[in-house]
């Protein structure tokens, strides 16, 4: 399929060409039709798939089909909710690129920055609103938003929210909607709390979900390094300068392993930064702009920061830690190997990650491929052995300590 058989409108093909687009992604050749035809859509996607244009296709061809009145100020036609400002950035300049050859208005808010230019913005009237929820609700407390034109709402991310412990703003945004209006609820994953909220929020939708295509992604060159905890940081820097040039993300469970990473990097000589939560605003624009224009060679990242952010042409993912939601796994390496492009994702595993590792496998219905000759070499079998040994005292505390920093810090 084609875009053209789509019927798009010629500005929105315009703006389709000049971003290099040949033909709809999977979720953009099942989505857009849908939403085309008035439909509410809940759709298992991730970033990476295509899905920001599956959803603001169809929304720029209906604010084209039904234009403003040009002697009214502008009212929001849609919004695009998402979780965290990275994400929100992203859409906003996604959102923009398919839009260029149209008078569709769009605003992008977020928290951590001033908010007089939002709020300037949405005097001066926009179509399309993508937006954060704590600011969102802030601006709508102080009487800058107004959603009674509202004719589409977009959940993306949905099981981030969640997990963000964003429900309840979600809930209370909701109750400020009309009810007859469009909606489009996305995520990557669908545990029940998701299915409850998209049930809450859908009328009759129509499913669509490419998940699937996703994890058999055989472009992507799967790696498993079993290594003892303290070698990891050795590891890393022998698998980055084994493989010189390209660039990787690298994902750790907790923000202030991100930040230490990434100083050990730097004093190993390889440029990296990090981005997690803990991070003011524009330290995580500049590191994300630093790796986007390749100043810096890694980035290390939470898996929360690194939600939804998407880098053409990333050559690796490394997975310092394993994720303890095998799902995240697949989030996490497709990242990389986009559109067909060769990527490698590389996972370390240490005696305590075995569990996860066993989770992974059986989602992926394979084994990663063990890497089974490399200076930092630990045998699964002698670590099982050496999980059953009782641990002395100063081991027990140590696991002790890493176990509630991880639970602190999973939360932002
Ligand atoms: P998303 O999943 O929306 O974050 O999109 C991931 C990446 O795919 C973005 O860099 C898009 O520019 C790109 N993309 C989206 N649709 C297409 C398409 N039909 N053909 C090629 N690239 C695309």
């Amino acid at each position: 399929m084609s875009f053209e058989n789509l019927n798009l409108a010629e500005p929105i093909q315009r703006a389709l060409k000049s971003e290099g687009y040949t033909q709809p992604t999977p979720v953009q050749e099942q989505a857009i039709p849908i939403l085309l035809d008035h439909k509410d859509l809940l759709a298992c996607a991730q970033t990476g798939t295509g899905k920001t244009a599956a959803f603001s296709i169809p929304i720029i061809q209906s604010l084209l089909e039904n234009p403003a009145d040009p002697t009214r100020s502008r009212q929001i036609k849609a919004l695009i909710l998402c979780p965290t400002r990275e994400l929100a950035a992203q859409i906003g300049q996604n959102f923009n690129s398919y839009a260029r050859f149209t008078a569709v208005r769009s605003a992008v808010i977020f928290g951590g920055v001033p908010q007089p230019p939002q709020e300037a913005a949405l005097i001066r009237g926009v179509d399309v609103l993508i937006a954060t929820p704590g600011r969102l609700l802030d601006l709508m407390g102080q009487g800058y938003i107004h959603f009674g034109n509202l004719e589409w709402f977009v959940l993306d991310e949905a099981d981030l929210m969640l997990d963000m412990g964003f429900i309840p703003d979600i809930k209370r945004i909701i109750a400020k909607l009309p009810s007859s209006r469009q909606s489009v609820f996305l995520s990557a994953t669908m545990p029940p709390e998701a299915v409850r909220l998209a049930k809450s929020i859908l009328y009759k939708p129509e499913k669509v979900d490419v998940t699937e295509q996703l994890s058999s992604a055989d472009s992507i060159n799967q790696s498993l390094y079993f290594v003892n905890n303290p070698d990891k940081r050795a590891l890393l820097i022998y698998v980055l300068k084994k493989t010189p040039g390209g660039n990787a993300l690298v994902f750790t469970n907790t923000k202030s392993a991100a930040d230490r990473i990434s100083q050990s990097l730097n004093q190993a000589g390889i440029r990296a930064e990090s981005i997690h939560g803990n991070k003011p605003q524009h330290a995580r624009i500049k590191a994300l702009g630093d790796f986007k224009s390749n100043r810096t060679r890694v980035l290390v990242a939470t898996d929360i920061a690194a939600r939804g952010i998407d880098v053409s042409n990333l050559s690796m993912v490394i997975n310092y830690e394993l994720p303890n939601v095998s799902q995240m796994y697949i989030h996490r390496i497709g990242r990389t190997g986009r559109a067909g492009a060769g990527g490698s994702a590389v996972s370390f595993c240490d005696s305590g990650e075995k569990a996860y590792l066993n989770d992974i496998n059986k989602l992926l219905a394979q084994n990663i491929p063990v890497v089974a000759d490399h200076p930092f070499m630990r045998t699964p079998d002698r670590s099982n052995s050496q999980a059953k040994i009782t641990p002395s005292l100063p081991r027990r505390t140590i696991i002790l300590r890493s176990s509630v920093a991880v639970h602190e810090e999973q939360s932002v």
